[in-house]
């Protein structure tokens, strides 16, 4: 596995990810996913979709909005809840996560310390990482909301925030798509968007951000199924991860103890990668009980509850929330799948995606620019033949063209020669095997289908 350094350099170097607002010196830990970064960002979005929600019978998209009703935050419990415990160093003003600092000097989990409990371990055994001081603040709770405010409102409707997970957008719509698209519990509703943390300690490149775009299920069942489901999911999600590519050598399930959940869960199993700088959360399942649906019933002008006609039974029904981070996948991805490999003549990068996520599905390669032109003819063809993005790359030696389409996970690399313009055939490279082969170019698609992986 390549360090983060040489992944960052790699994702620079070949279009995915550029660090963020770079002309003007830059923003810390803001990143921008360049054309290629979003091409494999898309397809990690879409797989999930096509996943989770479109190859099951009950699952519904949904597209909330962003800025919400504050009251939603308060029900929630994130404006009261919502913040970690921080701490700042006197001597060099950096600041850093109070749990993590204990956790790492002393290796126990400290969710259940006071903050005055926290304050006192630090204080007695734990010098500044930074400058090696001993001369701290005091912890305090750090909000990790993002606040923001509307001008043409008034005072108490001014305090805004930039929602922190995407969930909460679900719940509050419960009765909308219950009642507009008659939703039979058990049925889910999924939703891909932004999500903004202030987080105290942002880092390890793509892995905590301030801005980053959550995939998030909510799947409505009667409380007597919830455990069923959440073992379902969990299952789910491993073959989820097995289709990124993900191996489970890298991949850990942690069942998160009752005393260190999160004010809303039941029960947590958290799914950690094995990243270069070490082991990371990339998401969790929870059982999320009635929490929201009953926390917005009492505070908000509905009822969110579920009317079972069969049974003519009211009731609030669990959830078995699914919640994952694109960027964490992507960096988990990239950390496993981008690797330097012996060949015949020294050695090469290549980024074995599978087909499906990588951001070009094949490359056409004129071998010369003499031909360039019939090979852009084939090229434009192909384009509409619905394989997926298809790129052209000419000049320079055909040896080094492939390399970098192995770099960036094309799996197919048409090449077209001086033959082809007689014999209609062009020769096919596999990305993995390095295997090429002679094929007529009206079978192309049907080839490329066939070879997928
Ligand atoms: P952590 O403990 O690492 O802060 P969390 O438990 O707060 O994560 P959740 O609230 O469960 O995270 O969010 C669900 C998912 O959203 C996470 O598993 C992760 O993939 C993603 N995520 C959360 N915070 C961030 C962040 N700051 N940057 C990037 N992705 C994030």
């Amino acid at each position: 596995m390549k360090n983060t350094k040489e992944i960052i350099s790699h994702l620079k170097d070949k279009g995915f990810v550029y660090s963020g607002s770079s002309i003007y010196g830059g923003l810390a830990n803001s990143w921008d996913f360049g054309p290629l970064g979003t091409m494999l960002k898309n397809n990690i979005k879409d797989s999930w979709k096509t996943f989770f929600i479109d190859q099951e019978e009950n699952i519904y998209h949904l597209d909330s909005s962003i800025i919400l009703n504050s009251k939603v935050w308060k029900s929630s419990g994130h404006i009261d809840k919502f913040n970690d415990p921080m701490i700042d160093c006197k001597s060099c003003k950096e600041r850093f996560r109070a749990d993590h600092l204990i956790e790492e000097e002393n290796n126990i989990n400290v969710d259940s310390l006071s903050f005055e409990e926290q304050t006192k371990m630090i204080h007695k055994n734990i010098k500044c990482p930074n400058c090696k001081a001993s001369n701290w603040t005091n912890v305090r709770a750090f909000e990790l909301m993002f606040k923001t405010s509307s001008s043409k409102t008034n005072e108490d409707e001014s305090n805004l925030y930039l929602r922190p997970e995407t969930a909460q957008g679900v719940f509050i719509n419960f009765n909308n798509v219950v009642n507009t698209l008659n939703a039979k519990v058990p049925f889910g509703i999924g939703q891909v968007g932004k999500a903004f943390r202030n987080e105290v300690t942002p880092g390890n490149f793509i892995f905590r951000t301030k801005e980053f775009e959550q995939l998030e299920l909510e799947f409505f069942v009667e409380e007597k199924d919830a455990n069923k489901s959440f073992e379902e999911y969990l299952q789910k999600i491993r073959n989820f991860l097995e289709i990124l590519g993900l191996s489970s050598k890298n991949l850990k399930e942690y069942k998160v103890p009752k005393e260190s959940l999160a004010h809303y869960s039941l029960g947590t199993t958290d799914f950690e990668y094995k990243f270069p700088f070490g082991w990371g959360e990339i998401l969790g399942l929870a059982n999320r009980g009635g929490f929201d649906l009953e926390n917005h019933s009492k505070n908000s002008n509905e009822k969110m509850e579920y009317f079972d006609q069969a049974n003519n039974r009211r009731y609030t029904p669990f959830v078995i929330e699914t919640s994952m981070g694109v960027e964490r996948l992507l960096f988990a991805i990239v950390s496993e799948l981008l690797i330097t490999e012996k060949t015949s003549d020294g050695e090469r990068e290549v980024f074995k995606l599978p087909f499906n996520i990588a951001p070009y599905k094949a490359s056409v390669l004129p071998l010369t620019n003499k031909i360039e032109k019939e090979a852009k003819d084939l090229f434009k063809l192909l384009l509409k033949e619905n394989i997926g993005p298809i790129n052209f790359s000419k000049g320079g030696s055909i040896g080094k063209r492939y390399r970098k389409q192995d770099a960036i996970g094309t799996m197919f690399a048409i090449t077209y020669d001086f033959d082809s313009l007689k014999d209609k055939m062009v020769t096919i490279r596999h990305r993995d095997t390095m295997k090429q082969e002679r094929i007529k170019i009206k079978g192309i698609k049907e080839y490329i289908f066939n070879n997928a992986r």
